[in-house]
Parts: C-alpha cells; sequence; structure tokens
C-alpha cells in the first residue's frame, strides 16, 4: 500500500517514518531543496545557522518518535537543557536571568517583588491544571478521533479559575510588577498569537517550561531533521525535493494519489498534507478561504554570522520593546512591522556553527502574516533598520559592521519558501478558546484517505506539536487501514 506526504516539514518527516515502520510504501515531497520545512538551515563558509526553531520544549516527545522508531535518541542527538532558560533585557538596560529551577526563579521573583510571589505561584498553578487536563482529554483523549465539542466544551466548563479569561489581564491582575508581566505576556508569541487576545488556557506554555525545561541541540537544530531525513532514506523512504504538489486527485470521494508541478502524478492509497491549512482547499480544487486577520505572527529573521563574539548575548536574550501593548497593536490590529520591535536574538555557543571566536546570530521580531501585503525591498530594510535601533539602544552595537555573512527572511519569503499564506509560521492564531482548541482535524474525512500533520493541524504549532500531530495522524492511519 502506498502513501505520498505532502511536505517535508517535521511532522511529514515523522509521520513519514512511522508509517514506514507500519509497512507503507512511503514518498515524501517537498517543494524546498532540502528536507524540513521551518524547521532548515543555511550553511555558508564557516558558518551554520537554524532559520527556524531555535527552542526544543518536551524533548521527551522527540525522545518518543525515536523510541517508537526502534531507535535511541542518545545515538543520534545530544540535548541539552538550558539554564538560565533566558535572559531578558528592558527597555531601561535591566536585565533578568530566568533560571531552569522553579525554586529558584521563585527567589528571583521574590528579590523583585515579595508580593508577586503568590501570583507567580497561582500562573504556574493554573498552566500546571490546564496541562493535566489537557493531557488527559485534550491530547491523548484524542489520537483516534478528530476534535469534536463536547469534551472541550466539558473542559470549558471545568471550574478553572481564571483559566478562560483573557490572557493579558490574567497575568495584570496576579502580577503586578511590570517586568514580570513582560516575561509572562510574551509566552503566547510561541504560538504567533497576542497575549492580548489570546485565552490565559496559554499559561499552560510557562508551565511547560518550567515542568520540563528549555533545551538545545548540539550542532544546531537543524540535526533533528538531518538525522529524521537521514533515518527515512536509509529505511527506503523516497524523498522528492524540489518537488511541489499541485492537486489531490481523487476518485468517488476517495484520494487516488497527487499531481505534481511536472505534469506528472503519483498513485497513492493515502495522502497526508503536511503544508499549512489555508492551502489545502486549492489542492482539493475548491476555493481556497484564507482569513487574513485570522493568519498566526510571521516574522523578520536576520541571519549574521559574525568573527568575533558579541558580549551580552545568552543563548536566548530578548530585547524587549518600550511599549508592548502598542506593539501588539501594531502587528494585529493595524497589521504592520511595528516602529520598536520586541528583539529575540538566539546566540548558540557551538564550535559547529562558527569559526574559532566567531558566532552565527539569528535574530528575529514578530511581523503580521498577511497575505494581501508582499514585502517590498525597502520594507525589508525599513524592518531590518528598526530591528538594530531596537538592538543598539539596548547596548547591542556592531553586528552589522561585523557581520561576514547576512541574510534577512521576512513574511513574503517564507510564504514563497513554506507556501504558507501571509508566511504565518502557526497557520491561524490562538485567539479565542475555540481557535487556541479546535485546530483543523488531522483526518478531514473528506476525500477518503486524507489525513493532515502539522502545525497549522491539531493539536498545534511548534516542534512539540507537530511531532505529536504526526503521532495522531499515524495512530488514525493506523486504525483506518491496519498495519500491513
Ligand atoms: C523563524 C521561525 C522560528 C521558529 N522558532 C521555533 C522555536 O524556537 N521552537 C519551536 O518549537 N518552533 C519554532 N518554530 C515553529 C516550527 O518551526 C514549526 O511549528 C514546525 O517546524 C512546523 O513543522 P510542520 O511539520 O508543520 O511543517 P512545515 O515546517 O510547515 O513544513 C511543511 C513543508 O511542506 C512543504 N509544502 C507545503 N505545501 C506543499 C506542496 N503543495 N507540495 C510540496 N511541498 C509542500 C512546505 O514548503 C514545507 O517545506 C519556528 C518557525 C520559524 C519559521
Amino acid at each position: 500500500m502506498k502513501a505520498v506526504v505532502v511536505g517535508a516539514g517535521l511532522a511529514g518527516l515523522a509521520v513519514a517514518l512511522r508509517l514506514q515502520r507500519q509497512g507503507w510504501k512511503v514518498t515524501v515531497c517537498d517543494n524546498g531543496p532540502a528536507p524540513g520545512g521551518k524547521m532548515n538551515s543555511w550553511r555558508v563558509g564557516p558558518y551554520r545557522f537554524d532559520t527556524g526553531p531555535t527552542l526544543l520544549a518536551l524533548p521527551q516527545i522527540l525522545r518518543r518518535l525515536f523510541a517508537d522508531l526502534g531507535e535511541r535518541l542518545e545515538d543520534h542527538l545530544a540535548v541539552e537543557a538550558l539554564d538560565p532558560h533566558a535572559e531578558y533585557v528592558f527597555p531601561d538596560g535591566y536585565r533578568l536571568a530566568v533560571p531552569a529551577a522553579w525554586e529558584r526563579w521563585v527567589e528571583v521573583v521574590r528579590a523583585l517583588e515579595p508580593a508577586d510571589v503568590e501570583g507567580l505561584q497561582r500562573l504556574h498553578a493554573v498552566g500546571a491544571r490546564i496541562f493535566r487536563l489537557s493531557e488527559r482529554t485534550f491530547f491523548l483523549g484524542h489520537p483516534l478521533a478528530p476534535p469534536r465539542l463536547p469534551p472541550l466544551f466539558a473542559l470549558r466548563h471545568l471550574p478553572l479559575r481564571h483559566a478562560w479569561g483573557n490572557y493579558a489581564c490574567t497575568v495584570e491582575r496576579l502580577l503586578r510588577n511590570d517586568r514580570l508581566r513582560r516575561i509572562y505576556l510574551r509566552y503566547p508569541t510561541y504560538v504567533g498569537s497576542s497575549p492580548y487576545l489570546c485565552p490565559a488556557t496559554l499559561l499552560v506554555i510557562p508551565y511547560l517550561e518550567h515542568a520540563w525545561g528549555v533545551w538545545k541541540v548540539r550542532g544546531g537544530m537543524y540535526r533533528i531533521v538531518e538525522a529524521l531525513a537521514g533515518l527515512a532514506r536509509r529505511r527506503g523512504v523516497e524523498l522528492l525535493l524540489n518537488t511541489e504538489v499541485t492537486g489531490v486527485e481523487q476518485r468517488d470521494n476517495r484520494v487516488e494519489g497527487v499531481r505534481l508541478a511536472s505534469g506528472s502524478r503519483l498513485p497513492a492509497d493515502v495522502v497526508v498534507y503536511n503544508g499549512d491549512a489555508a492551502a489545502l482547499a486549492a489542492l482539493l480544487g475548491e476555493t481556497p478561504r484564507v482569513q487574513p486577520a485570522a493568519r498566526s505572527l510571521s516574522g523578520v529573521v536576520v541571519l549574521a554570522g559574525l568573527p568575533r563574539k558579541i558580549h551580552g548575548l545568552a543563548h536566548h536574550t530578548i530585547f524587549f520593546s518600550s511599549d508592548y501593548f502598542a506593539e501588539f497593536d501594531e502587528l494585529f490590529r493595524l497589521r504592520r512591522f511595528p516602529t520598536d520591535p520586541t528583539v529575540y536574538v538566539n546566540a548558540p555557543d557551538d564550535a559547529a556553527l562558527a569559526p574559532p571566536d566567531g558566532q552565527a546570530l539569528f535574530i528575529m521580531a514578530n511581523a503580521p502574516a498577511d497575505p494581501n501585503t508582499s514585502w517590498t525591498p525597502e520594507q525589508v530594510q525599513q524592518a531590518t533598520e528598526r530591528i538594530f535601533a531596537r538592538l543598539e539602544r539596548s547596548g547591542i552595537r556592531g553586528i552589522r559592521e561585523q557581520a561576514e555573512v547576512f541574510d534577512v527572511w521576512h513574511p513574503g519569503r517564507m510564504a514563497a519558501r513554506y507556501l504558507a499564506p501571509g508566511g504565518a509560521i502557526y497557520g491561524d492564531h490562538s485567539h479565542g478558546w475555540r481557535k487556541a482548541f479546535l485546530r483543523p482535524p488531522n483526518r478531514p474525512g473528506r476525500p477518503r484517505g486524507l489525513y493532515c500533520a502539522g502545525g497549522s493541524f491539531h493539536p498545534g504549532g511548534g516542534v512539540p506539536m507537530v511531532l505529536l500531530s504526526a503521532e495522531i495522524t499515524a495512530r488514525l492511519i493506523q486504525r483506518d487501514w491496519g498495519t500491513w
């Protein structure tokens, strides 16, 4: 029996490996020149950059994928826990590092604002509660069924004080200190959403970070893709790069294969779509329904290779803008790149990524994902200037001047490379609890034989979630088709 996976993103690779193990003959098609989708890399001279994810959460989900494939993660990858998790730099120059251990973080908060310790514990408790409930009713209750409303309504009515309100209101009610508020308000951006518009259920994100840590992969995150793609090739999965799928062929409401941009076709009993949910309709010959205002955030990413290290950068450093609310208003209501963006810098201290004493910097600011807006070179230049203006105001200078290699990714480039409308990184945003919980299903039901896995489908975006998405999809296929 033959399966075609459309997209060699992380979920595409994971589902391909799982299906191969179930006995399917698997072909993966990706329009890009290298596997990995958004988890990708740029190599130039002695520099090696991750162009996508830089932070690994919940490594146990990755470990489970290797275990399910009969492998040990340690034989393929070196993952290391970070301590501190990140360093935050405020507009007045104040720096705050978040230690890995919860007890130490509580002590940092006590020193900063004793009155906030109780609120911090309550935020953590809400996150823990959401995690335990969603683990049972959402993530694990789900593998054999597409999202259904009744369990979600049940969740909605649980006596979870604070959990169903607005995220920012909840944080601001429980924490008084403006610096702590800022730190907590940033977490919803991990799923491309605004803290001012999403539900407090996303407090599960900071909880997960403190419960299971923040991790890095030695040699860069792209090692994950190299390990999975290598394993897939060795196990006989066919990987077709520079191969865009332009249609899903169907007869009598059942998939028959896919059509390629080259004009040829690949027959298949099952098609797993790993692209953006908003682009699926077009492949099925239906009218696409992309809602620009519903898209999650995109970003402007600057990659800079320096022969000397810049001081003042932790593995993850976040330089906050002067007005966080105004920044999100620009991103989501005015739909423009912020005048003063919050800037994230990843500065890995890893000999495999830069020459001795050098540094491969990944610098990112959020940007709106609007399929109706094209990015002109002037806009890209302006966004880059604003990113460096924020860094320079925060005391980080000399990056552009020293850079031996330099590249900029912007929403238009992401849209074209990942075939994701507007360059949205996480499909649609998670504003409102329905949007947060009712992601498009892993088995749309029509046509039969079509399945979906990836960041814009259930259960959501980010490395651990897309690996779960692949796991759920592979289990659905196994239940529907058996093992060969
Ligand atoms: C700049 C950036 C930073 C990020 N940072 C983090 C982070 O620190 N931590 C984290 O956990 N996550 C992060 N993410 C998100 C994370 O990368 C994604 O959620 C995840 O990698 C998405 O995987 P996916 O399986 O959904 O596939 P994708 O990565 O979306 O890949 C899908 C692939 O399918 C291809 N495709 C689509 N349609 C077709 C078609 N018709 N024919 C052929 N090929 C097709 C696409 O081009 C793409 O190559 C980041 C993403 C970006 C872009």
